[in-house]
This record gives structure tokens, C-alpha cells and sequence, in this order.
């Protein structure tokens, strides 16, 4: 379909404000603003201009002068919509950015529907559906955390995910078929294996993205956080404050690792899966060597550290190795004990920031409260992520990904019933298909015009 209206809008929000834009997108922009605007410097015109570029004048409603303003030429492809556009920097007055708006629609331009600029981003070719929708939700968001799982979604991280295990379905789709086409030449002996192999690697997949939707599941899972000290420098007594009884436990697993122990902790809205390496010093032998390695290993995957030094004793070998270890981690360092007379000097240890260090006494609770807000500032700044993975935040979204599932689910069945493969294709493209749908391949107008529907006016 070729788009060949050109639409403006008023593209800041209605009220008075320092500046105003308009937006103008199609073929004609630039023809259309060059009819009412004046340049500063004598007989330039827009259509002469290089892309972006920002030229200042006038816009002019015959002779007289409406506004002063800068006005950006961006010529297609490089644009938002992929189209010519033009963007009008007027002073903020809603009565000046009307009138002017007025003038470039007297001019040939035709007003914007909600969306229509990111709408047509997304009919060019600029952006895919999920990446558009992620526009309205940077829009929309009002915290860093949303705001950053809406930028990762507009980077393509989500379309990157569905892109790769779409890739995978019509993959196999595409063999069966010609499987079934040529079987002289294509054999679908042992294939059976292979392509449950396919689904229970993208069931994983999906079921993963399906669940971080959830956010009950998110905050059960938590952020993956590590607890690292000497011996005796007061982990334990560090875990069972924060486990104490205002706090509630969500679960108690015995980790996979003979003496490493999970425990959930929720800290005021924000969870946290700590992961304790208490039993470590239970071999007293080699105890150092062991904890650190350990440690090491451990800490490699967590999201975030709990640096604890024992301030009775003085910083050795030990606590030098976990310096060493953190310092390409998010981390908080807490100098516990400091209800005694302190023995650890930390101050020729460059690597460490004196100010970050919180005073901690995991035996009276000193220092809590302190690390319960560094652990939330670290979040909501975007610091410290859930396991740094791709979140689907958007319902639509949630509910292809689940019918997608079903369908592979289906495949499942059917290689387990032993039916025939031409059983596989109809459900496996049907999950192509679904999949398809938060990308916006294969989607009906209906439901592009839906979403666009509601995004902002001048987006
Ligand atoms: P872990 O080996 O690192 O888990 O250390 P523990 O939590 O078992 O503590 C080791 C010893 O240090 C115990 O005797 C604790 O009572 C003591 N301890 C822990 N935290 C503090 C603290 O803040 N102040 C004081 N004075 N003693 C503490």
C-alpha cells in the first residue's frame, strides 16, 4: 500500500510550554511548509535544504508574521515515518501552534489521526508492531523500571526473541513439507527426535518470556543476589536479618550445589533470590581457598553482590581476591562489626569507594535500613535487573505468545501419538503465525488500526 497523504499534527502536549512542535510527514512536507514559511536568510527555500538540517525564519499567513521558528527538514528514508518530514519549532502557545497547524493543513496537509506518524513508521518498514507499541509505553512509563523494559522493547529485543524462535518453526514447516513432496530424496527417519529437540527448546523459551509477564513470577524469581565474605565475617547473621520475621520467606530450597541454600526474600516489593554459601565454612580445613573459589562461581552469575567484611579482623588475601572479584558486578559493600572497635582499614584500598561503604552491624541491625534503599535504588535506576532478560509487558503480546505455546504444545502430542507429520504443520504454522502477530507480520488491519488507535495525537 503506498501511503500518499501527508499528515501534521501538533506532536507536544496540549498547554502552554517553551516551544511547540509540529509535525508534518508524507510526500508533500516539505513542498507544503516551504509555501508558508520564510527563511531568515534571504530567498533560501526548504526544498533546497540539505536533510537534517535546522533552518530558522518565519512562518508567514500571507503577509502576516504568525511565529519565529526553527524548522528541521529530514528527507525519506532517514525519518521517523521513513517519509519526508518536516518538524515546525514554534514558541509554546497552544493558540500559536493551532493557528500554524491551521495554515499547513490550509496548505495541502491533512490532520493526523492518534498514532498515524508511528503507525506509518511501522507501515514503511521503519519499526515492527511490538517495537511501535513500545513507542506508546516509553510514552507512558512511569518509572525507570518500565521505562526500561519499554526501551529494550524498542530496541527490538522482544521482536529479536519471537524473530529467532519463528525462525526455528518455519524451519521445520518448510522440511516436513518438502519431506512429504519428495520423499525419494527426503527422509524423515529419526526426525521425530529432532524436532521435539525443536519444542522443548522453544516450549522453554516461551514459557520463560510468557512468565516474566507475570509479575508475581518476577518478584518470586527475584534478583539473583550473592553474599560474599570471609568466614565468620557475618553472612549468616546478615541472611537472618533479612530474613527476620516482619519479612515474608516465599520459599526454601535446597540448592543444586551440595551447600550453597536459596532462600526468597521479599524486601518491601522487591524480591530477592539470595543465595547463601554458608556451608562453606563448615570445612574448616581448607575453608579460605575453597570460599573463594566457590564464591567465584558463583558470583559469575548473580545479579547482584553483598560484599560483607569483617571489620574485626584486618583485610587479607581473601578480601582482596573478592575485590578483585566484584568490581565487574553490581555490588554493595558493607563493613560489618562496626559495632566493636573496627580492625579492617579500608582506606588504601583504591578499588574500593569509600562513600559507597555502608557501616553494618548484622548483630544489632545497624545499616539496614540504608542497605535496603541502596538495594532499591540500584533497581528502579536500572542498575540491577532481573536477570537481565527480555520482559513482555504488553497483554497482547502475552496472550499470541500462550495460543503460540498451545499450538506447540499440540506439535508435542502429535510426535508423541506417533500421527503422521502433515498433523505437525498445521499446528507448527499455526504457532508461526500467532508468533507473527507481535511483530505484526501476517496481521489483519483491523488490529493494526486498534493499536494505533490508541497512542497520542502527534505520535
Ligand atoms: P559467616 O561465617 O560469615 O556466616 O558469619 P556468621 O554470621 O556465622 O558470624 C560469625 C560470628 O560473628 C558470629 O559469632 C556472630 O555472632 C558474629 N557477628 C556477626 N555479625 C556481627 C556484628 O555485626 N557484630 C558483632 N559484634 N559480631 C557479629
Amino acid at each position: 500500500m503506498k501511503i500518499t497523504d501527508t499528515i501534521a499534527a501538533i506532536s507536544t502536549s496540549a498547554g502552554n510550554s517553551g516551544i511547540g512542535v509540529i509535525r508534518v510527514s508524507g510526500d508533500d512536507a516539505i513542498k507544503i511548509v516551504d509555501k508558508v514559511f520564510k527563511s531568515g536568510k534571504e530567498g533560501k527555500k526548504l526544498c533546497d535544504v540539505k536533510s537534517h538540517t535546522v533552518n530558522y525564519g518565519y512562518i508567514l499567513d500571507g503577509d502576516k508574521i504568525l511565529d519565529q521558528v526553527l524548522v528541521l527538514v529530514m528527507k525519506n528514508p532517514h525519518s521517523y515515518t521513513g517519509e519526508d518530514t518536516v518538524e515546525i519549532d514554534c514558541h509554546g502557545g497552544m493558540l500559536i501552534l493551532q493557528k500554524v497547524l491551521e495554515l499547513v493543513i490550509r496548505n495541502g496537509a491533512k490532520t493526523a489521526a492518534p498514532g498515524e506518524f508511528t503507525k506509518r513508521a511501522f507501515l514503511n518498514g521503519r519499526i515492527d508492531l511490538s517495537q511501535a507499541e513500545a513507542v506508546m509505553d516509553v510514552i507512558n512509563s512511569s518509572n525507570d523500571f518500565a521505562l526500561n523494559s519499554s526501551l529494550a522493547q524498542l530496541k527490538g529485543g522482544v521482536s529479536e526473541k519471537i524473530k529467532e524462535i519463528r525462525s526455528e518453526i518455519i524451519y521445520h514447516i518448510a522440511f516436513i513439507e518438502s519431506a512429504l513432496d519428495d520423499p525419494e530424496h527426503i527422509s524423515l527417519d529419526g526426525y521425530d527426535e529432532e524436532i521435539s529437540n525443536m519444542l522443548s527448546k522453544n516450549l522453554t523459551r516461551m514459557k520463560k518470556l510468557i512468565d516474566t509477564f507475570d509479575n508475581g513470577r518476577i518478584m518470586k524469581e527475584g534478583i539473583h543476589t550473592v553474599i560474599l565474605g570471609k568466614p565468620n565475617a557475618g553472612k549468616s547473621s546478615l541472611l537472618n536479618l533479612m530474613l527476620g520475621e516482619e519479612r515474608a520467606i516465599v520459599t526454601d530450597i535446597e540448592g543444586t550445589t551440595r551447600d550453597t541454600l536459596e532462600e526468597n526474600i521479599n524486601l518491601n516489593g522487591l524480591s530477592l533470590k539470595i543465595i547463601d554459601t554458608a556451608g562453606i565454612r563448615n570445612t574448616e580445613d581448607k575453608v579460605e581457598q575453597i570460599g573463594v573459589n566457590k564464591a567465584k562461581e558463583i558470583a559469575a552469575n548473580a545479579d547482584l553482590i553483598i560484599y560483607v567484611i569483617d571489620g574485626s579482623r584486618k583485610i587479607d588475601e581473601n578480601d582482596l581476591e573478592i575485590i578483585e572479584l566484584i568490581k565487574e558486578k553490581q555490588s554493595i559493600v558493607l563493613l560489618n562489626k562496626s559495632d566493636i572497635e573496627l580492625q579492617a582499614e579500608l582506606d588504601n584500598i583504591d578499588k574500593l569507594s569509600k562513600e559507597d561503604i555502608i557501616e553494618f552491624s548484622a548483630k544489632e541491625g545497624i545499616g539496614m535500613e540504608q542497605l535496603e534503599d541502596r538495594i532499591r535504588e540500584m533497581f528502579y535506576s536500572g542498575k540491577v535487573r532481573y536477570n537481565d532478560q527480555i520482559y513482555i509487558t504488553n497483554a497482547r503480546h502475552k496472550e499470541a505468545l500462550e495460543n503460540s505455546y498451545n499450538s506447540l504444545l499440540k506439535v508435542k502430542d502429535s510426535v508423541e501419538n506417533m500421527m503422521p507429520e502433515d498433523f505437525y504443520s498445521i499446528d507448527l504454522m499455526d504457532a508461526y503465525e500467532q508468533l507473527g502477530l507481535i511483530i505484526g507480520e501476517s496481521v489483519e488491519d483491523d488490529l493494526v488500526n486498534e493499536i494505533f488507535s490508541k497512542f497520542c495525537m502527534g505520535k
